[in-house]
């Protein structure tokens, strides 16, 4: 068998394409894999098709293109042809399409995919880039690519539950806002800051049908994120994030220990000395010395016993299934925590207070942003990857690419 023959069966061309040439480039210092060049060719005088209309049209000229092909053994293999454009008297002049690549790519199709396999493999750039032999701009190609290709297909019907979240990005204090199917466990997009302006780019993202279906929306006890939705999504429930308003109310709890822990040092005492975290564990969580050292504490007459002790009660909250009771537990609640005589705890409550209905939307819909707990990890991770999202566009890829569920391959070429 003829090189080319062989390599017209393994690359799976019919006609009228054929292989025509098989050239080789020894490895040499500057090109340590050597390389394989397949040149094709469409048979001279095979009828054309234009590749809009699908009609047969007279032949124009033709445009060298290659394209980089997975690896015959270990040595870079590339295809190169002269492709024909027709000039269709409906459509103009146009190129015909190749069976092997998309048309503006200069990698094959089956090598996209392969490059896409090992990127979701990788979860670093900087690995899948080594193991591809490819630049770091050709990698980016490919996942934008991959993305643009996942979201023209991606469909959004049956958004039920969506979740809006903040992110930090990159060293500074820059934050990106994030848009979550929160029952579809997936992102759907990604936008710069967390400001009105960035929440309503979200809610632009999806239309205005598969918005009205939508019955909640997860978020943190934020002002932009509320309005926004207010307005994009009228019909749906804003749920605050339980965890959100955890973190409210251990940061009123650890200010408590601070200033407890301040006025005591100044009378020469230590109690306090090291007990930040015992007030924001879980106690189910306590080690049997973090429970001793809870018991001696002098609980009641400790002004952070009685903080932790009323952010404690409130994650009873979250048990209540039906608005009525939740609300009678919350003004229970917020009587005690208001007479507490603790400035912290005090306006820990009243934040909660301002937020009642979207705390109480809870017991109806049960959504947080940590259902996401899984993309949230990945997109800790693509953080922890830094290096590789050089801006914020990248970034946003990286998150499409690796939490978007979408679906990445070139026609056909799906593992
Ligand atoms: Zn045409």
């Amino acid at each position: 068998m003829r090189d080319t023959e062989l390599y017209q069966m393994l690359l799976g061309l019919t006609a009228p394409w054929e292989v025509t040439a098989v050239n080789i480039t020894q490895p040499s210092a500057g090109r340590p894999l050597g390389e394989i060049a397949v040149t094709v060719q469409w048979q001279p005088g095979a009828p054309l098709v234009c590749p809009s209309c699908g009609g047969v049209a007279p032949g124009y000229d033709s445009r060298p293109r290659h394209w980089r092909h997975l690896n015959t053994m270990q040595w870079k293999t590339f295809i190169t042809a002269d492709v024909p454009r027709v000039n269709c008297p409906k459509c103009g002049v146009k190129q015909v399409r190749v069976a092997w690549a998309e048309d503006a790519s200069r990698f094959t199709e089956v090598f996209e995919a392969f490059t896409i396999q090992v990127l979701k493999a990788c979860r670093s750039k900087v690995q899948a880039q080594w193991l591809t032999a490819l630049s770091w701009d050709q990698v980016d190609r490919i996942m934008e690519r991959a993305v643009s290709r996942g979201l023209t297909r991606r469909s959004l019907d049956h958004l039920t539950y969506v979740g809006l979240d903040e992110k930090s990005f990159g060293k500074g204090h820059d934050y990106v806002s994030v848009l979550h199917d929160i029952a579809g466990k997936r992102v759907l997009d990604v936008v710069p800051e967390r400001t009105r302006e960035a929440a309503d780019m979200l809610w632009a993202t999806v239309p205005p049908a598969q918005r009205e279906a939508i019955r909640a929306c997860a978020m943190d006890m934020w002002e932009n994120y509320m309005e926004s939705t207010r307005e994009a999504a009228p019909q749906a429930a804003i749920v605050h994030d339980k965890f959100h308003a955890a973190r409210e109310l251990n940061k009123a709890v650890d200010l408590v220990r601070r200033a407890g822990h301040r006025e005591l040092k100044a009378q020469g005492e230590q109690t306090l000395t090291k007990t930040k975290y015992l007030w924001l564990k879980n106690p189910r969580n306590w080690s049997e010395r973090q429970r001793e050292s809870f018991q001696s504490l002098r609980l009641d007459t400790l002004k952070v016993g009685r903080a932790w002790a009323i952010k404690e009660a409130f994650s009873d909250f979250w048990h209540y299934h039906y608005a009525g009771p939740a609300k009678k537990f919350f003004d229970r609640w917020y009587f005690w925590a208001t007479h507490s005589r603790l400035p912290p705890i005090i306006t820990a409550a009243r934040i909660l207070k301002r937020h009642l209905p979207g705390l109480l939307a809870y017991a109806k819909h049960r959504i947080t942003n940590a259902v996401a707990e899984g993309t949230n990890g990945k997109i800790q991770l693509i953080k922890a990857n830094a290096r590789g999202y050089r801006n914020f566009v990248q970034y946003r890829i990286a998150i499409l690419f690796h939490c978007g569920g979408l679906d990445l391959y070139p026609d056909g070429c799906a593992p």
